[in-house]
């Protein structure tokens, strides 16, 4: 028996090479568990409930870069969050017998609430205060065993654990108590050095042209103190090196050759450059043959019928288990 999986991502724009990693790890799990991936709108709006997103245009764009990186609609459910409207009755269901103090206590929750109302955001929400139970309901409505997760999310799915033991114990066993994978997730540095974040213009958009990954390597921050090509390098101090760990095989050669002075910051880019351009031109190949018309449509339509089947399952069992 295969395991089955629920992971999502908001639709508040263009992936970048950051999100790289995750979207990757999500295609190798393809052929071992039943994988749903959703859109998820509604998370979307908890935090960005007055940003007035173009989600029509953002939520085709993020299933596109999802399927242009490899993943394949005839293995797994992908489709829109607020498509499947069993997430958000089950979220209700499931937050008659939360208690508060478990919401308040998720970690990210305070440190949220005040970084974004330095932005002028008021989060303090009963929908934002119920995100993570959102989470919950997006991760049991499918049953799912296994959550692959940064450890940053890890809380959340602890909260999960809770939530379905609650249940259980309260109205018979109906959820299996889903366990994290925690993948690992490379943090790439944006080209300044900073977070890498579409808000900084620092990224390299998983969309990005020969052109542009050029532009942006050359804009990358390195080493300096190294003002000639034979001056010895730092390269833990370097961007491009950040990249070259992850993108390049030959990347300890690199690194020898910069502090010994026997490579200059130009070559060095230069072979950054061609390492991200054969990197993301299979993904160009793919996006393409994804935008012809209604390709893109019929996979999120035919995710939805998928994942309404299986969450509509889960649901009668709920329903019944409540009493209702
Ligand atoms: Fe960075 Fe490469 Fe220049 Fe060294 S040679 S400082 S790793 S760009």
């Amino acid at each position: 028996m295969k395991g089955t999986i629920f992971s999502g991502m908001r639709p508040t724009g263009a992936l970048h090479i950051g999100h790289l990693s995750v979207i990757q790890n999500w295609v190798s799990l393809q052929d071992d568990y039943n994988c749903y991936f959703s859109v998820v709108d509604l998370h979307a709006l908890t935090s960005g409930y007055e940003d007035k997103l173009d989600f029509p245009r953002l939520r085709r764009e993020i299933a596109l870069d999802w399927l242009s990186v490899g993943i394949d609609p005839e293995k797994s459910a992908v489709f829109l969050q607020s498509e499947v409207k069993e997430h958000a009755e089950l979220h209700l269901l499931l937050s008659m017998f939360t208690p508060l103090s478990w919401l308040e206590r998720v970690p990210t929750y305070k440190d949220q609430i005040q970084q974004l109302s330095l932005q002028g955001k008021d989060l303090g929400t009963y929908g934002f205060l119920g995100y993570p139970m959102l989470m919950s309901a997006d991760i049991l409505v499918y049953k799912a065993d296994t959550v692959p997760v940064g450890e940053d999310q890890l809380p959340h799915v602890e909260l999960c654990r809770e939530v379905a033991r609650r249940f259980n114990h309260l109205y018979g066993p109906v959820f299996p108590e889903p366990k994290a994978l925690v993948g690992k997730i490379p943090l790439l540095p944006g080209v300044d050095g900073r977070k890498m974040s579409k808000s900084y213009h620092n990224a390299i958009s998983l969309t990005a042209s020969p052109e542009e990954i050029k532009t942006r390597v050359q804009q990358m921050v390195t080493d300096p103190a190294r003002l000639r090509k034979d001056d010895p390098g730092h390269p833990e101090v370097c961007v491009v090196d950040k990249f070259h760990q992850i993108y390049t095989s030959e990347a300890a050669d690199l690194e020898e050759n910069c502090r010994a002075g026997k490579i200059g910051c130009v070559a060095c880019k230069r072979l950054l450059a061609e390492n991200l351009e054969k990197l993301l031109s299979p993904f160009r190949e793919r996006r393409a043959y994804w935008e012809e018309p209604g390709r893109v449509d019929n996979v999120l339509k035919e995710g939805a019928l998928r994942a309404h089947e299986a969450a509509s399952v889960t649901m009668k069992e709920v329903r019944s288990a409540m009493g209702l």
